[in-house]
């Protein structure tokens, strides 16, 4: 049998990280992944450009991963996105800095961020064996021994890293394998559920697709609760499409959709949306008001121009009931009333999100309660350790959650190799 100090399972983006944070410290590594190739999933991440980190204070990290980001502090305090940063350029990767300090490579290829972490595990000489999928993991006493491969191979290490991911994009990889072997090791698994997903809305302008295609900028998106409280707000872009809507504020709000459906026990939740969000409601009306005054004798279509993207002013229009083509001045001053109710406050339903196989990222999974947040060791089996979307932490878009695959894999990494060389 093939003996090992650390073993990795599964060569995605916190797998490859804790490889080589293993390999560094010392650990005799393999890597073992299912896929014949490393990474598939990084390689599809920021729109093929990876979005690998983000150049902001731990602080703010953490208050961008809403799910869980808390367990997160101790392995930030030992290693952080500035530290992934170093770790890139010091291995000949320039990274560039877009808006919301989101980090890319300057080559705008995920591939080259996949390659620099080939390369550096090649150089530590990281065993990896690909179309290897792990069938299970061994334990004896409990303590972690080893895996067994599908075909039937035993591999001994002992200490065994479980990198496998989420359900997210099931295509590349990630099909939630390692959920069993840590149920078996004796942990909780939350519920999971998409995170970062397309929001559904059952809503007859959606039915006919009055706005399909319809893109808002910097809209305030929010998630009421029964209540019709607001949950969140995300103030960012927005389209709406065939099915619902999306876009970066629509994934952000997408986590609390699914909470506060579960929390109030109902099949839907009502979306609010504030087309102009810098704007108060008093600003508007004198805005209005002022146009009324000087520019009354032209249509209210013409009038009104600008104020917000052309068929959503007509959509408003037809909601407050006004006439686009008679003069602004002629409007009822209820209709307009109305008019500036639905441009700051229009409130719609939403039912849920797109599947898990659609998201972005897995809400849910093991309990971080019964995961050493310092060293990523399961507090129930010696040796056995976690990293990735495989926890119940989730971020929003905007490279946290790569962030939190690298700093969770690197601090596994470590702290595996301390525990197996120190046997
Ligand atoms: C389309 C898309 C775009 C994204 N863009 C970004 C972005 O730009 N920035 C960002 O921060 N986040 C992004 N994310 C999220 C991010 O990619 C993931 O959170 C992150 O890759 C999770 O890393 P991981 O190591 O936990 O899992 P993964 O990277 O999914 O790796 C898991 C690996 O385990 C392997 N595996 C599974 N089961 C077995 C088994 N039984 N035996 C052996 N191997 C196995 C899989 O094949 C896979 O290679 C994106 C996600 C998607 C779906």
């Amino acid at each position: 049998m093939t003996t090992y100090d650390v073993l990795v399972v599964g060569g995605g983006t916190s797998g490859m990280m804790a490889a080589i944070s293993a390999a560094e410290h010392g650990a005799k590594v393999a890597v073992i992944e299912k896929n014949s190739s490393l990474g598939r999933k990084l390689l599809v991440t920021g729109g093929g450009r990876c979005n690998v980190t983000n150049n902001r204070d731990k602080e703010e990290i953490i208050a961008h991963i809403p799910g869980n980001g808390r367990f997160l502090y101790s392995a930030f305090y030992q290693y952080d996105n500035y530290d992934i940063m170093d770790f890139f350029r010091s291995n000949g990767v320039t990274l560039k800095e877009e808006d919301h300090g989101r980090m890319f490579p300057i080559t705008d290829k995920s591939r080259t961020i996949l390659e620099a972490l080939i390369g550096i595990m090649d150089r530590l000489e990281v065993d990896i064996y690909t179309e290897a999928p792990v069938d299970t993991l061994l334990f004896d006493e409990g303590k972690v021994t080893g895996v067994q491969l599908q075909d039937g191979r035993n591999l001994q290490a002992s200490c065994v890293i479980v990198s496998t991911g989420g359900k997210a994009m099931p295509r590349t990889g990630s099909t939630g394998d390692g959920y069993k072997w840590a149920k078996k090791a004796g942990h909780t698994i939350t519920p999971l559920y998409p995170t970062e997903s397309p929001i559904l809305s059952d809503e007859p302008f959606i039915k006919d697709t009055t706005l399909q295609g319809l893109s808002l900028r910097d809209v305030a998106l929010s998630v009421l609760n029964k209540k019709n409280k607001k949950v969140v707000t995300h103030q960012m872009d927005m389209i709406f499409t065939h099915f619902g809507i999306s876009g970066p504020a629509v994934l952000r709000c997408s986590m609390f959709v699914h909470q506060t459906m579960k929390r109030d026990k109902t099949e839907e939740v009502t979306m609010s949306l504030d087309a102009l969000p810098n704007v108060s409601k008093g600003e508007l009306t004198q805005q209005i008001q002022r146009l009324i005054n000087n520019d009354g004798d032209k249509s209210a279509k013409n009038a009104l121009k600008g104020l917000v993207p052309e068929r959503y002013l007509l959509f408003a229009f037809d909601k407050a009931g006004l006439d686009e083509n008679a003069p602004l001045k002629q409007a009822a001053p209820d209709k307009i009333t109305q008019l500036i109710e639905f441009i700051k406050d229009f409130q719609f339903s939403a039912n849920g999100t797109q599947p898990i196989e659609k998201a972005f990222v897995t809400g849910g999974g093991i309990h971080t309660k019964e995961v050493n947040p310092k060293t990523m060791e399961s507090k129930f089996t010696q040796g056995l350790f976690f990293t990735g979307e495989i926890l119940d932490y989730n971020g929003y878009t905007g490279g946290y959650n790569i962030t939190g695959a690298f700093i969770t894999g690197r601090i596994a990494g470590m702290h595996a190799a301390k525990l197996a060389l120190s046997k």
